[in-house]
C-alpha cells in the first residue's frame, strides 16, 4: 500500500515513526530515508539505533532550502534529494525492508529538488514489490495523492510557535 501522511499541522513525521514502531512489533524491517533534513539530530536518530536492526533512519538532507541559515548552492540540495531517491528505489527494490518511509519526500517534491517522475518510479517499484511505501511532508502532490491508497491531513489548528515559543527538543526534534 501507499501512504501520504501531509498538511500543515504538527504530526507528519512522528505518525510514521509511529507506524514504523507498530510494524516492528509485529517483526517487520523499516526503513526511513529523510530529504532535507541535514546534519542536526532529532531524538528518533538516537531511538532508533535501540531498534537496530529492525529500523535505520538515514538522513539525507542539507538542511532548510533557500530559507533561515541556508548558505549552500542550490544545486547541492538537488543532488542529495536525488542522490536519496535513488537510494529509496535501491533499497525498495532488494526486497530487504517491507515498510518504506520517504519522509519529507513532499516538500522535496513541492521544492522541485526532485522530478515527479522520478519520484513516480518509486512508486512503481514498491508496488511491484508489494513493500508498503509512506510519503511524509507538507503539500503533497495532486499526482501522488490520486495514486496513493491512503492520504491523511493533519491541519494545524494550533502550535505554541505562533505564541512565540521555542521548539523542544525531545518533542519537536
Ligand atoms: P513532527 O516531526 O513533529 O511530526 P511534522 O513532520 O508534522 O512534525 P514538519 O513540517 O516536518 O512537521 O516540521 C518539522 C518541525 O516543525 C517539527 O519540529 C514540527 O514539530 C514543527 N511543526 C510542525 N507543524 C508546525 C506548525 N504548524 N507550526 C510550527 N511548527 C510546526
Ligand atoms: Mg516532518
Amino acid at each position: 500500500m501507499f501512504y501520504i501522511f501531509t498538511g500543515d499541522g504538527k504530526g507528519k513525521t512522528t505518525a510514521a515513526l509511529g507506524q514504523a514502531l507498530r510494524a516492528i512489533g509485529d517483526g517487520k524491517k523499516v526503513l526511513m530515508i529523510q530529504f532535507i533534513k541535514g546534519p542536526w539530530l532529532s531524538g528518533e536518530d538516537e531511538s532508533c539505533k535501540r531498534l537496530a536492526p529492525d529500523f535505520e533512519l538515514r538522513k539525507r538532507g542539507k538542511g532548510f532550502v533557500g530559507i533561515l541559515n541556508d548558505t549552500l548552492p542550490r544545486k547541492d540540495h538537488e543532488d542529495a534529494a536525488q542522490d536519496a531517491l535513488a537510494e529509496l528505489a535501491r533499497e525498495t527494490e532488494s526486497g530487504a525492508w517491507h515498510i518504506v518511509i520517504a519522509d519529507e519526500i513532499n516538500n522535496a517534491l513541492d521544492l522541485n529538488l526532485i522530478a515527479e517522475d522520478d519520484a513516480a518510479r518509486l512508486v512503481d517499484i514498491a508496488v511491484t514489490k508489494k513493500i508498503d511505501l509512506i510519503f511524509t511532508g507538507r503539500g503533497a502532490k495532486q499526482k501522488f495523492i490520486d495514486r496513493a491508497d491512503l492520504v491523511s491531513e493533519v491541519h494545524d489548528v494550533k502550535h505554541p510557535f505562533y505564541e512565540g515559543k521555542k521548539a523542544r527538543r525531545g518533542i519537536e526534534y
